[in-house]
């Protein structure tokens, strides 16, 4: 494919042509019909998505977030540490313990936030997974508290897009 054939008529504005996509959903966008959002050039219905409940948090629901994501991160951290004594396997078996780590923060935040999502959230998570990680370096040498590293990039990205 050439960049050529990217460039497509917009379907809001016909005759007007573009290259650009909205970052949520591909639909091709225009400079006069595109919305731009903290994360990026939106469509209009992409960008009214944005903006429903689901997306906004309120401050108590911000307090809980955090405070679940910080006490879930340590909780987290201490069976972490309890695993690695238990099966130093490193590895391949990351990916499991990254899966995990995106199925109990997923949850933890479902509950804190009253399953909101969005980027708010979504940090939330990796900042929980980046403080059970660093319990791993109070405990261990930090050449096996690194070998955690792919288990939190696998943990990052699934729960990016359990909560995005
Ligand atoms: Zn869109
Ligand atoms: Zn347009």
């Amino acid at each position: 494919m050439t960049a050529v054939a990217l460039i497509v008529e917009c379907p809001r504005d016909p005759g007007v042509e573009t290259a650009l996509r909205c970052s949520r959903c591909e639909t091709p966008i225009c400079p006069k019909c595109l919305i731009q959002s903290p994360v990026g050039a939106r469509c209009k219905s992409c960008a009214r998505v944005m903006k429903s409940p689901i997306y906004t948090l309120g401050t108590a629901q911000l307090v809980k977030g955090g405070l679940a994501a910080s006490l879930g991160g340590i909780a987290i951290g201490a069976a972490w540490i309890g695993l690695t004594l238990a099966l130093p396997l490193g590895g391949f078996f990351s990916i499991f313990v990254g899966a995990g780590l995106a199925w109990v923060f997923t949850k933890i935040m479902d509950f804190a936030t009253g399953l909101k999502r969005g980027p708010i959230v979504v940090a939330l998570a990796i900042a929980g997974i980046a403080i059970a990680w660093g319990m791993q370096f109070l405990v261990f040498d930090p050449r096996i508290a690194w070998s955690g590293v792919l288990a939190v990039g696998v943990g990052a990205y699934l729960a990016y897009q359990n909560l995005r």
